[in-house]
């Protein structure tokens, strides 16, 4: 099978191209713009195996996207490519608007001409896979509730908006043309290769390097975290096994607020003997306070009974296993996680087209 992977220089899109090349025989074309947040060193690791192709591209541009489905004639898209910082969507919404919702229109128009005119055994295996955040829903109150595939969506911010209406045009084309879609939502990602803009990677090297660590309002905000390792399993479980036009919800059983997460890490580090920044006497001295994000939601949890019953998928990292492992990556990847602060990370190795 050939996958043409969305945003797979991104952090999610790269552990699931790393996923695929390294554990099954499929092959990757991953397109993506390379924006900022777009960083072909996460995938060095792969990036000569001869299963693995690059094109450099935007979604948004149709003539691109059909020449590199002409070219490549894949089996499968998986949909990643995305505008994803919240704290970006409040304070610039048009590349959100653009990409989230044009991209994906764009993806799914070309998606479509080109299904419609596979062959009827490839139409049968055919596969648009479109990637969604657990932020479509909205914030749960206090109760015990959890987000099912049938929550009604109520998104935030401009980024979970604009997330909800690329859904909303993915399910219409199942709808109204057939394309063979399949979505899933997952709450909030961590792990290695994860740009340093995220609160888990911030958090990390600011504490490391003696910086503030702030923390919106009073850090009671809960998300329900999971490995980008187990995202990365599950989506080649639902873009392999699910069933077509069906919704799976992925999450990691990992309710944590804002705080919980924060104090972790110090722990962890004081635990792995990291060298305290000059006039410091713990690590969680640095912890600061900073004003609420506008809208800020207070929590998510997700419900993934339906993929783990359905299509045998469960996380294999509790929050306490994959913090560690993450901590652990930052402490032993610095030449990454340089490159990324000061800019200078790859953006060349461009593809053919
Ligand atoms: P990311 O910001 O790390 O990566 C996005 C990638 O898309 C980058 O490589 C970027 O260069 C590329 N891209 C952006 N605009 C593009 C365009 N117009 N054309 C082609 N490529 C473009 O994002 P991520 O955290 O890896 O998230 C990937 C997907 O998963 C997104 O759709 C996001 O909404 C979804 N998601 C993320 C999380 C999370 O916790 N990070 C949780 C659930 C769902």
């Amino acid at each position: 099978m050939k996958l043409l992977i969305t945003g797979g220089a991104g952090f999610i899109g790269s552990a699931v191209v790393r996923y695929i090349i390294e554990n099954t025989g499929n092959s990757v074309v991953n397109v993506d713009k390379l924006t900022y947040a777009g960083n072909l060193e996460s995938l060095t690791s792969v990036a000569e195996n001869e299963r693995y192709s690059f094109e450099h591209g935007d979604i948004c541009d149709r003539a691109f996207l059909e020449k590199v489905f002409d070219i490549h004639q894949p089996d499968a898209i998986m949909h990643l490519a995305a505008e994803s910082h919240v704290d970006r969507s409040i304070d610039g919404p048009s590349e959100f608007i653009e990409t989230n919702i044009v991209g994906t229109y764009t993806l799914l128009e070309v998606s479509r001409k080109y299904w419609n005119n596979m062959d009827a055994s490839r139409r049968e295996v055919f596969r648009f896979h479109h990637i969604s955040t657990d932020e479509v829903y909205g914030d749960l109150d206090g109760t015990d509730a959890l987000f099912t595939e049938s929550t009604p969506y109520a998104p935030s911010s401009p980024y979970s908006a604009s997330k909800a209406s690329s859904d909303h045009l993915v399910r219409a084309w199942y709808r109204t043309y057939g394309l063979p879609v399949l979505i899933t939502n997952c709450s909030n990602n961590y792990g290695p290769y994860h740009f340093p803009e995220k609160l888990i990677p911030l958090v990390i090297l600011n504490a490391i390097e003696g910086n503030a660590l702030p923390v919106y309002g009073d850090g009671s905000q809960i998300r329900d975290w999971l490995f980008v390792e187990d995202h990365a399993r599950a989506l080649y479980s639902v873009v392999t096994k699910g069933v077509v036009g069906e919704t799976y919800n992925i999450g990691g059983h990992n309710e944590k607020t804002n705080l919980e997460v924060v104090t972790s890490i110090c722990d962890l580090l004081t635990e792995m003997n990291v060298p305290l920044p000059a006039g410091l006497d713990a690590f969680r001295d640095l912890i600061t306070f900073v004003p609420d994000r506008p809208g800020h939601d207070l929590r998510y949890a997700i419900d993934a009974s339906k993929i783990e019953q359905q299509l045998g998928w469960t996380p294999q990292e509790t929050f306490e296993t994959g913090l560690r492992k993450t901590v652990q990556w930052y402490l032993e990847n610095s030449n990454w996680w340089e490159r990324v602060l000061d800019g200078s990370y790859s953006r060349q190795r461009l593809g053919n087209i």
